[in-house]
This record gives structure tokens, C-alpha cells and sequence, in this order.
């Protein structure tokens, strides 16, 4: 027990601010919001003197989440968090969620002055082998998701690097079987979860349906989530894959061979995977194409249908028999962790011309700051099948509002990421990587290959993922908001991340 005379004092204040009517207006202070925790939940509280708090300052993936919040509250159960979030309510407490921390907008899972929740304690993997889903825990990371079903030849529909959380299943979610299952979010049966008053329910589509649909790319606006359950689906306990780098002399080709990915690969079999990719390397003024390509089944060479991801010529390649934690470990392996990011996101329809253009654009601004001490940049154009949107709806529907824009063609969205190491450098290069970004989305208007939609697990900071849902989504999230929220503790309290579009 660490309650000490402080923080009972601390409480009392607290309390009598409450008694006050200091649950409106100005948030309270984080400091009298951390001491009222751990006079209730003392074990689970840790301050900025504290070794854990130290680990947990550390445990995000770029340094534009590193914030200074009062403390850091761990729950291990549902309960915990159920009784901290009605604290936070009453007293007027701002605080942040973190899954595995690697959002890199500022603020989406960290906070200046409040309470950062971690989730990393709720760590249950319970497989429900009659009903063929599997119950996470919100801290785990997919690496640990992948281990726990691999041994029963079970996969989910989650991410793919092992490090990653679990954020992706309130926003979207690319995986390995996406091409024949859809997103993530559309394989999360059911979501536990706790609202603002502290009441805990369960959001699927029999139970609050509406608040399932919600979740289903609402991200952190109507609750804390503290267990995903996600539908599992059985394999043959191997696959082929790997990744495939492609020199800068064949990108050319490499276009032509993203393009054919795009629109006749993850179309016609959706047993193939792919993230094309292409990076450049400012201190080596290296470029490549390291792609992950997968074929989802146990075959000990690529099909036909992806040969071509070979006869492009290329420099290397790690293609094997193997499992999806294998697979999971190798795209994790290469992650940098602490080094300042800004990403960018936008789609069009897959158009070969334009995708081609659109990379060499990229490289060309990238070339032109290959000084920045650390520069990396990436372009990942990533497919949405109309089998994936066609998914989503079968399995309930989603909040993205990609089905009223589905035309039978293959949308992608176009990751941009860059890393370096000096945050004193962001923000110029957000502002340039941005205005980049802006000359592509008006090339691909003047093409007419221009979709609105914005991925949100994949949006950088000041884009405004969730409005580019369609009006009638945004205004039925709204209303699910006000149905669970009537006081909009989620747009108040927790300020960070992809919020609901004010109007
Ligand atoms: C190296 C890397 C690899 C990636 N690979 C993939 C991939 O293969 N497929 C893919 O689709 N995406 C991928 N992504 C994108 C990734 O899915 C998103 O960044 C996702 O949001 C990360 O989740 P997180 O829990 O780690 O992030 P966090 O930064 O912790 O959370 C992201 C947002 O979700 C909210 N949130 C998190 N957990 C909860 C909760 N329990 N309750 C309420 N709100 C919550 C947070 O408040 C925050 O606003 C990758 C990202 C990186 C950096």
C-alpha cells in the first residue's frame, strides 16, 4: 500500500472540489487526479518518482509521444479501470490510453499533466476453441496473440508486427487474411468495455450493437476497451512468406508489379498477401522496395498467381515455409523504436500511372533532404479489395463508411512515414512532408483517382480521419456518442488521438 497522508490530503481537496461543481469547466489538476488514484487504487498508481513510471515514460514507439503525464496508472482488471474512469468523471480529470503506444500523433496515447492509463496489464489470451474466438486483454501485443495460437494452428485477423498493439481494432487493421476475412474490426465479435460513468458492458452484435458498430473505427471515443474478442480461424500451422527487396534500378517494374497486386493478385485469390513497400535511406541515398509478401497457405514456393513478386529481379529475399508468429517476428524485428516520426495517409483508386508517379515524387522531395540527421522515408501503398469492404458488411458493418463509396475497384491507401532523429526537426518536416502530401492528393484529383478516405490507424497529426467517415457516419457516431457519453467525457477528458469531428 503506498496511499500516503499526502495523497489522502490530496483526495479531500479533490472531493471538495467535486462537492463544489468542479465537474464542468476547467479540467482538474493532474497532480490532485494522480494522489485521489492512489488513495483508491495505490498498487496500480505509479508517480514520476517511480521506477515504473520511468519505464512507462519510454514505452512508445516514436519520441513525438514522449509527454509528461502526473502518473501512470496500471489496472489489471476491468474493475480497476471501471473505478479509476468514474474518478476521473467525477473529479474532472483528464487522462490518455495507451494500448501498445505507436500512434505517433502527439497526444494520441500520452498526455502533458494528466493520467496516462497503460494497459499492459491486461494481458489475459483466453481461446474459446466451441466459439472459435480468442478474448485479449487491451495491453497485449500481436506478437504474444500470435504465439498464444499459433501451437493451435488458429490465426486472428490482427497486425503484423509482433511489437504492435491493439489500437488497430478500433480503427481498421490490415493482416495477413485480410484479403479473404476484411479488417480487423470486422473480426472483433465483441468489445468489453468500460463507459464514462463506470458502468463495464459488452458491445457486439447482439449486445449494444450500436456501440459495436461505433467502436468499429470510433477509436477512443466512447470508452476504454478492455478486451477485444476476436473471431479465430483455423490453418494448416504453416505458410509461405516473407520479405522480397527490390533494387532502385528495377522500380520501374516494381509500379507495374504493386499495380498487378492491387488489382489482380489480392483480386482474384485471396489467399495472397502483400504490403508493398518502397524506403529510402537519406545518409546511404540508398532506395529499395522491401515488400512482405505471403501466400496463405502451406505450400513451400509462391503460386503462379505471385510469381511475379520474383521475376521482377531482386536482391534478396527471406520467402519460407513458416508461422504467423515466425512472420509476425521478422516484420517486428526491423522496427526503430524513439526516433521522431510524421506520418501521412491518403487514397485513391489503384491507378497505375499514378501510383508510379506518386512514389517518384516521394523520392525525389526525400533525396532533397538527405541531410536531416536519421532521414528515412517510406511509401506503403496498401490495397482495400471489394472483397474487404464486401467483408465488413457481411460481418456486421463498420463506421468507415467505405461501403458507400464501393464501386467494385481496389482502393489503396498510400502510407507515408518518415523518421529522424531530432524532434527539433518536425516541425518544418511535417509542415514540407504535408504540403507533399497535399501535391499528390491534388495530382490524383486532377487524375480523377482521388477517394476521401483516411485511414485512421494510419493518419498523422492535424488529418482528420474519423470526418472522412461521410456525414451520415460521423452524425450516427454522434449519436451513439451521446447515447453512452451524454456528457462527453470522451471528447473532454481524453483529448489525445482521432476525435469526433466537432460539427
Ligand atoms: C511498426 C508498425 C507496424 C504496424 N503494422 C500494422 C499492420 O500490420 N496492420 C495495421 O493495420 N496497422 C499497423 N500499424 C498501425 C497500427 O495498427 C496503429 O498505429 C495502431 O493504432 C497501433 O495501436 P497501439 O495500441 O500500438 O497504439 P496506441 O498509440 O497505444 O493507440 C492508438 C490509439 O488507440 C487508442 N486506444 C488504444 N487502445 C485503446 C483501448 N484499449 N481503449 C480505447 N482506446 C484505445 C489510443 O488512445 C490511441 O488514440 C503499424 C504501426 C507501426 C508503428
Amino acid at each position: 500500500m503506498r496511499a500516503t497522508t499526502a495523497s489522502i490530503v490530496a483526495l479531500t481537496s479533490a472531493l471538495a472540489a467535486v462537492a463544489s461543481g468542479a465537474t464542468t469547466g476547467r479540467p482538474q489538476n493532474g497532480r490532485v487526479c494522480c494522489h485521489a488514484l492512489n488513495g483508491i487504487l495505490p498498487n496500480d498508481t505509479f508517480l514520476p518518482n517511480e521506477q515504473v513510471y520511468t519505464a512507462e515514460f519510454n514505452n512508445f514507439w516514436s519520441s513525438t509521444e514522449d509527454l509528461n503525464p502526473s502518473c501512470v496508472f496500471l489496472p489489471n482488471t476491468t474493475e480497476k479501470v471501471a473505478r479509476a474512469v468514474q474518478l476521473f468523471t467525477r473529479l474532472n480529470c483528464q487522462w490518455a490510453i495507451r494500448g501498445g503506444g505507436h500512434s505517433p500523433i502527439p497526444g494520441a496515447a500520452n498526455i502533458d499533466g494528466g493520467v496516462l492509463i497503460g494497459t499492459n496489464h491486461l494481458n489475459a489470451i483466453e481461446i474459446n476453441h466451441e466459439e472459435n474466438y480468442v478474448r485479449v486483454g487491451a495491453g497485449n501485443r500481436l506478437g504474444a496473440v500470435y504465439n498464444a495460437l499459433d501451437p493451435h494452428k488458429l490465426v486472428p485477423i490482427v497486425g503484423r508486427y509482433e511489437d504492435v498493439g491493439l489500437g488497430l481494432a478500433l480503427g481498421a487493421g490490415f493482416s495477413f487474411l485480410s484479403n479473404r476475412e476484411g479488417l480487423t474490426i470486422d473480426n472483433t465479435l465483441n468489445y468489453e468495455v468500460v463507459l464514462a460513468n463506470g458502468t463495464i458492458v459488452n458491445a457486439n452484435k447482439d449486445s449494444n450493437p450500436d456501440l459495436w458498430w461505433a467502436l468499429k473505427g470510433g477509436n477512443n471515443n466512447f470508452g476504454v476497451v478492455t478486451h477485444f474478442h476476436f473471431q479465430t480461424f483455423p490453418y494448416e500451422g504453416t505458410v509461405y512468406g516473407g520479405n522480397v527487396i527490390h533494387p532502385e534500378s528495377a522500380f520501374d517494374e516494381v509500379a507495374d508489379l504493386f499495380y498487378d497486386y492491387h488489382t489482380r493478385q489480392a483480386v482474384d485469390d485471396v489467399l495472397t498477401h502483400a504490403m508493398p513497400s518502397y524506403d529510402y535511406i537519406g545518409a546511404t541515398d540508398v532506395a529499395d522496395a522491401t515488400s512482405l509478401v505471403v501466400y496463405n497457405a502451406p505450400v513451400d514456393e509462391l503460386p503462379p498467381i505471385m510469381q511475379p513478386w520474383l521475376e521482377v529481379p531482386y536482391s534478396n529475399s527471406t520467402l519460407s515455409r513458416r508461422t504467423y508468429s515466425s512472420l509476425a517476428h521478422e516484420q517486428g524485428s526491423g522496427i526503430f523504436y524513439g526516433l521522431a516520426v510524421d506520418q501521412r495517409l491518403f487514397s485513391v483508386y489503384a491507378d497505375r500511372e499514378f501510383l508510379k508517379e506518386a512514389w517518384q515524387i516521394q523520392l525525389r522531395w526525400l533525396r532533397a533532404r538527405r541531410d536531416v540527421p536519421g532521414l528515412v522515408g517510406v511509401q506503403v501503398p496498401m490495397p482495400i479489395t471489394p472483397n474487404q469492404v464486401a467483408q465488413g458488411i457481411a460481418k456486421g458493418g463498420n463506421a468507415l463508411g467505405l461501403d458507400a463509396t464501393e464501386e467494385g475497384k481496389t482502393v489503396v491507401v498510400i502510407l507515408m512515414l518518415l523518421n529522424f532523429n531530432n524532434l527539433e526537426d518536425l516541425p518544418r518536416l511535417r509542415r514540407e512532408h504535408n504540403a507533399l502530401m497535399e501535391e499528390l492528393v491534388a495530382l490524383a484529383k486532377k487524375r480523377g483517382v482521388y477517394h476521401p478516405y483516411i485511414m485512421l490507424t494510419y493518419s498523422g497529426a492535424g488529418q482528420e480521419a474519423i470526418a472522412s467517415y461521410g456525414r451520415e457516419n460521423v452524425a450516427r457516431l454522434r449519436s451513439v456518442a451521446k447515447a453512452y457519453d451524454p456528457t462527453r467525457v470522451f471528447q473532454r477528458l481524453v483529448p489525445g488521438g482521432q476525435k469526433l469531428p466537432r460539427r
